[in-house]
């Protein structure tokens, strides 16, 4: 049974943990046993949180450790479609998919994150190649990190014909969401849009996770209109809205969304730091903003995913992340690169990079590429 010594929790204090069957089976007042026991790890006073939650990402058209692309802007502002034509143009030129992927996979876990929600696209063009690859990455990975994937219509669902059926295929295949993309501005038929999608949800018991980039009253319209449907069919919780820009209410969450992709070169995959830039652009410089920000990384994701188990308690998963920092808050300001990522009592990563069971760095490099 794999035991934890001398880690700190949230509040500050010192605590001996044990794992039983990938979950804490106790979490006691540190112990400050002289030396650790074989098998038990001595964490040192390290900070322990649960593992991050990357909540909103494209693991099939990411150009993560692929050549670098120069990012090329809309013509006349932001404009979904300039945008996905532009994406569809360097998807043509890019590296494999899986090849994509599995580095994308790979530098989130390596930074702490070991749940994550990825869209993947489904249009007529592409059918369900993208599917299926990134449902083929998600087994080869299980062990290492829970995926959720949404089916997502990245053309519409009226201005792509055939895409109803195939985001119906895709279900039945295994993703576990149907996505949507601006029923207003792109498909520009908000009722047929959603009708199709929440038609979908309901008949194969899927969540719901739309992109929405339409702002203002348009945006704060359709977020009513997925709201009173959410209602109407008793789905409260199982959905949620992306970049939301006309945000109201509602539990917020955060992603990388797109790591070096053709919508924005950004993104390094590391959740932590992404509470850093959400507590920085917001001008939070309380303890009690700080842990909000966390809180966006960590808990609120894990709300809005509907994760079971999750936290640094009694009975939930043993996925955490270790790193030295005194508390939450200097956590979210130092940002620590160095930490020890641990899935179920395991550890599967070390400073940025998978670990394999036999405690080597590189798992890719490792031969996981091919498995
Ligand atoms: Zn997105």
């Amino acid at each position: 049974m794999p035991r934890f010594l001398n880690a700190k929790l949230a509040d500050g204090s010192l605590a001996d943990l044990t794992v039983a069957d990938g979950r804490f089976g106790a979490i006691t007042p540190a112990a400050n046993a002289a030396g650790a026991p074989p098998g038990a790890v001595d964490l040192a006073g390290q900070l322990v949180l649960p593992a991050f939650v990357e909540g909103h990402i494209h693991l099939d058209t990411s150009f993560y450790d692929d050549a670098w692309r120069p990012h090329i802007p809309c013509t006349n502002g932001f404009d979904v479609r300039e945008r996905v034509a532009f994406q569809m143009r360097s998807l043509e030129q890019a590296a494999p998919m899986e090849e994509r992927a599995k580095s994308q996979l790979e530098l989130c876990v390596g930074n702490g994150s070991l749940a994550m929600r990825s869209h993947v696209m489904v249009d007529a063009a592409v059918g369900l190649k993208h599917v299926e690859t990134i449902l083929g990455v998600r087994e080869k990975y299980r062990e290492l990190i829970d995926i959720q994937l949404v089916a997502f219509p990245q053309s519409g669902i009226q201005s792509s014909a055939g895409t109803a059926e195939l985001l119906d295929e895709a279900l039945k295949l295994g993703c576990d969401l149907i996505g949507g993309l601006d029923p207003a501005n792109f498909d520009r038929d908000v009722n047929g849009h959603l009708d199709v999608v929440f038609g979908l949800a309901e008949k194969r018991g899927a969540g719901i996770d739309v992109h929405l980039h339409d702002g203002g009253t348009l945006g704060l319209f359709e977020i009513e209109e997925i709201a009173a449907r959410t209602t109407a069919l008793g789905m409260q919780g199982k959905v949620a809205v992306s970049h939301a820009y006309a945000l109201g209410d509602i539990t917020v969450f955060a992603g990388s969304d797109n790591i070096r992709d053709s919508w924005w070169p950004y993104g390094d995959g590391d959740m932590l730091n992404r509470a850093n830039m959400i507590g920085y652009r917001s001008g939070f410089y309380e303890d009690c903003e700080l842990e909000a920000a966390y809180d966006v990384v960590s808990h609120a994701g894990a709300r809005a995913l509907g994760l079971e188990g999750y936290g640094i308690a009694v009975g939930a998963k043993a996925d955490f992340v270790a790193l030295r920092a005194e508390h939450v808050p200097e956590a979210v300001v130092a940002v620590p690169k160095e930490r020890t990522v641990y899935r179920a009592g395991r550890e599967v990563a070390r400073d940025g990079k998978v670990v394999d069971r036999a405690g080597r760095t590189g798992l890719r490099s490792a031969g996981l590429r091919s498995a």
